[in-house]
Order: structure tokens, then sequence, then C-alpha cells
């Protein structure tokens, strides 16, 4: 691993030169909040619309997740009713 290390050349070009990794990644802005975001990095299913899932939510109002699991919960013939959370005694 020793030889990783970079040693400054005379006949490299002043280092103005785009780095691929880093920089030649566009970035989108969310639709929602207007901000830059990394496709990549956002919590959305359309992230390459909204910046997190929070915002996508924002948006449209439901998550695109959201809608999936619904229709799966379709399918099964009428949403059974979750047996009632038992309340704390001492909620209140
Ligand atoms: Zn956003």
């Amino acid at each position: 691993m020793s030889t990783m290390t970079e040693e400054p050349r005379d006949d490299a070009p002043v280092a103005l030169t785009v780095r691929q990794d880093a920089e030649i990644v566009p970035m989108p802005r969310c639709t929602r909040c207007q901000l830059k975001y990394l496709p990549a990095r956002s919590t959305s299913a359309l992230r390459l619309t909204y910046c997190s899932f929070l915002c996508e939510l924002g948006d449209l109002g439901f998550s695109m997740v959201g809608l999936e699991t619904m229709e799966r919960a379709k399918k099964t013939d009428t949403p059974a009713a979750e047996p009632p959370a038992p309340e704390p005694a001492g909620a209140r």
C-alpha cells in the first residue's frame, strides 16, 4: 500500500483538471426544496426528483414506497383490523 503515495511531478499539468469521480456527477435540484443534492444519497424512491423521502412525501402527499405498500395490502381482501394497541395504564 505504500506505493500509493503521490509524488509531485514537474510535467504534470497544474491541478485545474476536474476530478472525474467527484465533479462529473450531475446534481439535480430537488423539485420541492430547490436544493442541489446527490441522487445516490436521496432517500426518496424518486431520487432524480426529490432530495429525500420527506420532500417526496411533502410534495406528492404520498410516497411511492407507500403506494407500493398499499397495493400489496389491497390483495388481501380487507385489511384486517390491527389488534388494539395496549395502552399504557399511566398514559394520562
Ligand atoms: Zn428536497
